[in-house]
């Protein structure tokens, strides 16, 4: 997918009930792509990242919807995996994504809202009615509020399990000697 910005009319999206689906990649997202950076061991910084903007990918769908009582919605999906590193071990780490959102869209001015009787509330968001509003940066606005900021792998890291848990055989080195 290109990098231009996705421009929408919402609220003829939302009247037509109109459907879009797409994939993004880190290269569409820069901002994002700066924090995932920001969290990779300096090490990797040469070679691995390219590989890691490469493994990141954002699967999402855009459903338009208006009800019988005229309001106009937006559902967004999001899925896919970024590719993260524990903070402790710095050993890689996909995080999926598995978000969904529900937006209405409303003429009344956001910030007037509670004026206009309309107040967020655990079913929706509310997004102000625009002809061109930024599909990606509201995706990748999103992503970056679900992307922990210091992701660490549940329970031990896998590696420091291994150093606690398994002692290398004494023997296997002495075979090695004996060998050469
Ligand atoms: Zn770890």
């Amino acid at each position: 997918m290109s990098s231009q910005p996705l421009l929408i009319d919402n609220i003829a999206f939302a009247k037509r009930g109109e459907h879009l689906a797409g994939t993004l990649s880190l290269a569409d997202c820069p901002r994002l792509a700066e924090l995932l950076a920001s969290q990779a061991p300096a090490d990797s910084s040469a070679t691995g990242h390219k590989d890691d903007l490469q493994g990141s990918s954002i699967n999402f769908t855009l459903d338009g919807e208006t009800n019988a009582a005229g309001q106009h919605f937006l559902h967004l999906a999001l899925s896919g995996t970024l590719i993260t590193y524990c903070q402790r071990c710095l050993e890689q780490m996909p995080f999926k994504l598995d978000l969904d959102f529900n937006y209405l869209v409303s003429n009344a001015n956001i910030d007037n809202a509670d004026a206009a009787g309309l107040e967020d509330s655990d079913d929706y968001d509310l997004q102000e009615a625009s002809q061109n509003m930024d599909l990606l940066a509201l995706i990748e606005d999103e992503v970056i509020m679900a992307t922990p900021i210091a992701p660490l792998h549940a329970g031990n890291c896998a590696h420091g399990a291994m150093q606690s848990g398994e002692k290398p055989n004494p023997f296997a080195a002495l075979k090695g000697l004996i060998k050469s």
